[in-house]
């Protein structure tokens, strides 16, 4: 059967090559809300990435939709239940881009131990001011979430010779070097935390004021994963105070921000936020879009 696939944000070419032997095909990597809700019922596939969300509208509107594929990891931007409801099956790239985000959280790691950010800044300004950071040798790593990406940066950063601790509440397995401890400890243990966790659209914080009030002293914190893992009103206090010494983030509770809360942890200096680029490499987005063209030929 030929179906319709409508591709609503910029994906590699190779996925477009990889279906338009079995589809006819739509490329709007700009496609708005309105139009999304207006054209949507013409397509049996609709493909995204984290911009568009795949609301409980548009799939109501989407009255022969039969795949929502992810061409990425979480499915957050996705109201999975109701696609469930509606017997839509949901494809997504798992693991597909694990490697950049390691190499990213690493060198967050560092960028938060020492005053890198500070310190090219200034010499932009030609001023050579020397700034003090910390060593991660011997300091312990906070890995929350130990799936596929948490387990991947314990690997990598043995090359710090750090001590490795994680939470995950799922059975998962920890290799002998990491040690498994609850979330308590994992907040009061850690000089620097990976957050590494999936969420859903639904998803409640993970770590709200009395997770947070037990954050060590300079911790430094390093999310790679999903904002909402942390609730940003409770964490303002504790980045503006420097009980947190670094925020490194690879994500925003709004990108771009809009609440209050996060227009004034933007201006602070141990804040330091990047737009979503962990997945954002040449051999990742190749990984992403031959695994969710594969995937959705797999499922049609
Ligand atoms: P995964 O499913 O392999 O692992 C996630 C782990 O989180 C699972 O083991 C799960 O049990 C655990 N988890 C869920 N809820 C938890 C909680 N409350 N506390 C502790 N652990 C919890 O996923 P992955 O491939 O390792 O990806 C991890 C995250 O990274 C996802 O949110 C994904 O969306 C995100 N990600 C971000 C980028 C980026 O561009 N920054 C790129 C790829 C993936």
């Amino acid at each position: 059967m030929y179906g319709k696939v409508l591709i609503c944000d910029p994906v590699d070419d190779i996925l477009i090559k990889k279906l338009k032997d079995s589809f006819e095909i739509v490329y709007k990597p700009e496609i708005q809300k309105d139009e999304l809700l207006k054209i949507i019922g013409d397509y049996d596939v609709v493909v995204v990435r984290s911009r568009t969300k795949i609301t409980r509208e548009v799939i109501s509107n989407g009255k022969k939709l039969k795949i929502i594929a992810r061409a990425g990891i979480g499915v957050d931007n996705i109201d999975t239940d109701y696609a469930e409801e509606k017997n839509i099956k949901i494809v997504y790239a798992p693991g597909s881009s694990t490697e950049s985000v390691v190499e990213i959280t690493l060198a967050m790691m560092v960028i938060g131990a020492r005053s890198l950010y500070r310190g090219i800044v200034n010499t932009k300004n030609n001023n050579f001011t020397k700034l003090k950071g910390i060593e991660l040798e011997g300091k312990t790593l906070g890995i929350l979430g130990f799936g596929r990406i948490g387990k991947a940066i314990a690997e990598a950063a043995m090359t710090f010779k750090m001590k490795f601790i994680a939470y995950d509440p799922m059975p998962v397995e920890y290799p002998d070097y990491v040690k498994k401890v609850s979330l308590d400890e994992l907040m009061l243990q850690s000089d620097v935390i990976s957050i590494n966790v999936t969420m859903r659209k639904d998803s409640p914080y993970i770590l709200n004021e009395p997770e947070l009030s037990k954050l060590k002293e300079g911790v430094i914190i390093i999310n790679t994963s999903r904002a909402r893992a942390i609730n940003g009103k409770d964490f303002l206090k504790y980045v503006k105070n420097g009980r947190v010494s670094a925020f490194v983030s690879d994500v925003f509770w709004h990108e771009p921000a809009i609440e209050d809360y996060e227009l004034e942890m933007l201006k602070l200096d141990n804040v330091m936020i990047t737009p979503h680029l962990g997945a954002q490499t040449k051999e990742a987005q190749k990984r992403i879009a031959i695994m969710t063209a594969d995937n959705v030929i797999k499922e049609w």
